[in-house]
């Protein structure tokens, strides 16, 4: 059978035709998809997400179990007095920066939007210490509201296959207008799970799932 160039190298494909493939690998791959952090509302997932920075997300559940036991609304933290809430997360790391954020934002919370966690990128963004990467997370797990999330790891996995610029703003234009909005929580939660467990900064290349799909020089042997 003859074998085309494009199909013998399909790294040098263009990207919206690799973008499905390599879609469906990962999805594969990791069938287990999806937010690793707890939360059974909005406003847990909100917290957790600001917990998570620097942190495992195995620690930031260990704590949050106690946590949203006992603040189950945005009220419950306004009213916290900040050194007791620092000290119940001080085990996550920059305790005081994030007692701080939490503490701010749901006041935001309280006083702008009637207690509830806002439903869109604007609302979410506009409250203190949130930035767009936290507000996607909660916008399509909490919500079901189409985003992609780009932390380190989703812009490292991105880049590498020559799915996207570099710098995070140039990973989510490029991530939106490969793939349909119906995908776009896939894609974070598919590509987190790939840049933690196989595209590492040191990347595990020959058991990659897309490695024939992957242009990147530098592949591991
Ligand atoms: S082949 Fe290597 S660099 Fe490319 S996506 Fe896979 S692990 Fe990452």
């Amino acid at each position: 059978m003859a074998v085309t160039k494009r199909a013998a190298r399909p790294a040098r494909a263009p990207a919206r035709e690799r973008a499905r493939p390599i879609l469906g690998r990962l999805a594969k791959a990791y069938p287990d998809w999806g937010p690793t952090l707890e939360f059974r509302t909005p406003l847990d997932l909100l917290v957790a997400t600001i917990l998570a920075a620097q942190a495992r997300d195995e620690r930031i559940n260990e704590v949050t179990r106690t946590l949203f036991q006992k603040y189950r609304s945005a009220p419950d933290y306004v009213r916290a007095p900040q050194a007791t809430l620092e000290k119940e997360i001080r085990s996550t790391g920059f305790f005081r920066q994030k007692a701080k954020a939490i503490k701010g934002a749901t006041q935001g919370i309280v006083e702008r939007f009637g207690g509830e966690v806002p439903r869109d990128m604007d609302g979410l963004t506009s409250l203190h210490g949130v930035g767009r990467k936290t507000a996607s997370i909660v916008l399509g797990a909490a919500f079901g509201v189409p985003a992609i999330a780009v932390d380190r790891h989703v812009e490292r996995v991105a880049t590498r296959l020559g799915l996207a610029l570099k710098g995070k703003d140039g990973v989510e234009r490029g991530l939106a207008a490969l793939y349909p909005k119906r995908d776009w929580y896939k894609v974070t939660w598919t590509f987190v799970l790939h840049g933690r467990r196989t595209c590492t900064p040191t990347p595990a290349c020959p058991r990659c799932p897309v490695l024939e799909l992957c242009p990147y020089p530098k592949k591991t042997r």
